[in-house]
């Protein structure tokens, strides 16, 4: 990284010189651009061994679903949500959404009916593309939608719902003509950034390719991804890091992607050794799992050659435990965040072992793009080894939230630096080390959950005057949410009855593992929330323990 310190900013930039890179494209020519290379090579490979489709027929079938999108009136600039879990037919919707112009809004298929309505009636989407286990609570679904939407189903077909054969099986030649802009939003994954409730990411076809290139494009140590690795597809897709990382930059490079449908350690097992997968991207709690479950000692891993960790932080002792049993393999992490489209920093083992990256380090800034760490107080950038707000500038960072300029406005400031809420510091080594947050997202196991929306449904409770939702820390998940909860006077509630009560709304990360009652929540002058204080008590409580 070099450090400049022009107009009184200090940013950090990457050492690898930036390159061209081709974000003219509509996303999908770029992803086929060497397709010639790789054409009958296994692309996508269903981990059961059912059914493998070759880089070739992919393409193919992009244009396919294009053709057909078009034919059941997507358009471009429609919005389309993809409520499933991992499958093959997930990305060859993806790609001929991408084709077609019209943007993908993901979404986890574990949700409730409550919040994937709130993603519908936000995104807009017209169609769910689901499988036929998650139409039940479409009814439910529809009911809280202020818009009429189509269903499609990918494996059943079912009566009253499209059939995926529509798009599978439509004239190729039939796709008529877009004008794709570099600009368009192709891709509208839902994050709650740095403060409040979900709101959807806009990424273009510019955003995304910029940041598949910052990762697998020229001459790049960070990866090394190729078009003879195996890449295991085990986190959702439904999230940028499996979307861009592994499915993405998979495409441009021609590595073979063998799609898990969850994770499960056995399976995982079976599959890495039965397709001799060689890259593994995954979160901290399935490296943990990798690292301590005896089931593991039975297998041969002995073809991962990289693994990569990322969307929570990787502790030392985990990295030691897994280079103990997986002891060929370089660890890599990633930093990441949706909004930054979504790569800020990976590992660099830049003319060195990726082993020599410091212990608690995320990398180094990725290429084509421009750091800076500010005070979160005074805005003023910090020079190395400062630690502030770390903040990220490139053509891969969204192009804003939906419909909140707002929010747009507090996230991405007027010289186009995206700001985290993550504190954190560059080293003398331009290497990155994340200290804090100052934003409010709680992370499970890497999945978000953004308190916000835990207090609304709190405050939803007849019973319950106000509430504040903090992170704890927990060795498995990394962190699970706890709410400090004021009831109203003179009223029986239980924290068992609490918990229920938010349990029935939302998908399983996000239950809450404790409630503790307080006669108030600690606010400051303007009534925002103290949440560092709530922490602080925390840990204080469990030191008393
Ligand atoms: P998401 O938008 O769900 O990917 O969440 C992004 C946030 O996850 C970041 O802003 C960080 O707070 C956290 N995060 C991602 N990668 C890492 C990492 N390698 N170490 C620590 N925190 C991380």
């Amino acid at each position: 990284i070099g450090m400049e310190n022009s107009c009184d900013q200090y940013i950090f930039r990457s050492k690898l010189p930036d390159i061209d890179i081709p974000n003219h494209l509509p996303l999908t020519q770029y992803c086929f651009q060497h397709l010639d290379e790789f054409a009958e090579r296994p692309c996508l490979i269903r981990s059961d061994g059912s059914k493998t489709y070759s880089f070739a027929e992919v393409e193919l079938y992009s244009r396919r679903i294009s053709a057909g999108l078009s034919q059941l009136g997507i358009e471009k600039g429609d919005v389309v949500m993809l409520l499933l879990p991992n499958c093959v037919e997930f990305a060859l919707i993806f790609l001929g959404l991408t084709a077609r112009g019209a943007a993908c809004t993901t979404c986890n298929p574990f949700y409730t009916a409550q919040e994937i309505a709130k993603q519908v009636n936000g995104s807009r989407a017209k169609l769910i593309v689901t499988q036929a286990a998650f139409t039940d609570k479409l009814m439910e679904v529809a009911n809280a939608v202020f818009h009429g939407f189509k269903v499609m189903t990918t494996d059943e077909a079912i009566d009253e719902y499209l059939h995926i054969a529509l798009l599978m099986e439509a004239d190729e030649d039939l796709c008529p003509a877009i004008a794709p802009n570099p600009a368009d939003v192709i891709a509208i994954p839902y994050s709650s950034g740095t403060t409040g409730l979900p709101k959807g990411v806009m990424l273009t076809h510019r955003s995304l390719i910029t940041s598949i290139a910052q990762q697998v494009d020229g001459e790049n140590p960070n990866i090394h991804m190729t078009k003879d690795d195996v890449i295991i597809c085990v986190l959702p897709m439904f999230h940028i890091y499996s979307l861009s990382t592994v499915l993405l930059c998979s495409l441009r490079v021609g590595a073979s992607i063998v799609v898990m449908t969850k994770f499960e350690i056995v399976a995982l097992m079976e599959v890495i050794q039965k397709f001799k997968v060689t890259i593994a991207p995954l979160v901290p709690p399935i490296v943990l799992a990798l690292a301590k479950n005896p089931i593991v000692e039975k297998y041969d891993l002995s073809s991962i050659r990289m693994l990569m960790s990322g969307a929570a932080p990787l502790g030392k002792d985990l990295e030691d435990l897994f280079h103990s049993r997986v002891t060929q393999a370089i660890i890599g992490q990633g930093y990441g965040m949706t909004e930054a489209g979504p790569v800020i920093a990976m590992c660099l083992g830049f003319a060195k072992s990726p082993f020599a990256v410091k212990v608690g380090a995320c990398g180094t800034v990725v290429r084509n793009a421009e750091m800076k760490i500010v005070d979160p107080e005074t805005g003023i950038s910090l020079p190395r080894n400062e630690s502030g707000e770390i903040c990220i500038k490139g053509e891969q960072i969204m192009k804003g939230y939906i419909g909140d300029p707002e929010a747009t406005q507090r996230t991405i400031d007027k010289d186009g630096f995206l700001h985290t809420g993550d504190i954190g510091f560059v080293d003398d080594d331009d290497e990155i080390f994340i200290v804090d947050r100052v934003k409010e997202i709680i992370k499970f196991k890497g999945f978000q959950v953004p308190p916000a929306e835990l207090e609304s449904i709190l405050l939803s409770h007849p019973e319950i005057i106000d509430a504040a939702c903090v992170p704890r820390k927990d060795e498995v998940a990394g962190e699970v949410p706890v709410a400090f909860v004021v009831k109203a006077s003179k009223v029986e509630l239980s924290a068992s009855s609490v918990m229920e009560f938010v349990a029935r709304q939302v998908v399983f990360y996000k239950k809450l593992r404790d409630v503790y009652f307080v006669d108030a929540i600690p606010k400051s002058p303007s009534g925002k929330i103290l949440r560092k204080e709530l922490r602080l008590r925390l840990e204080q409580m469990h030191r008393n323990m």
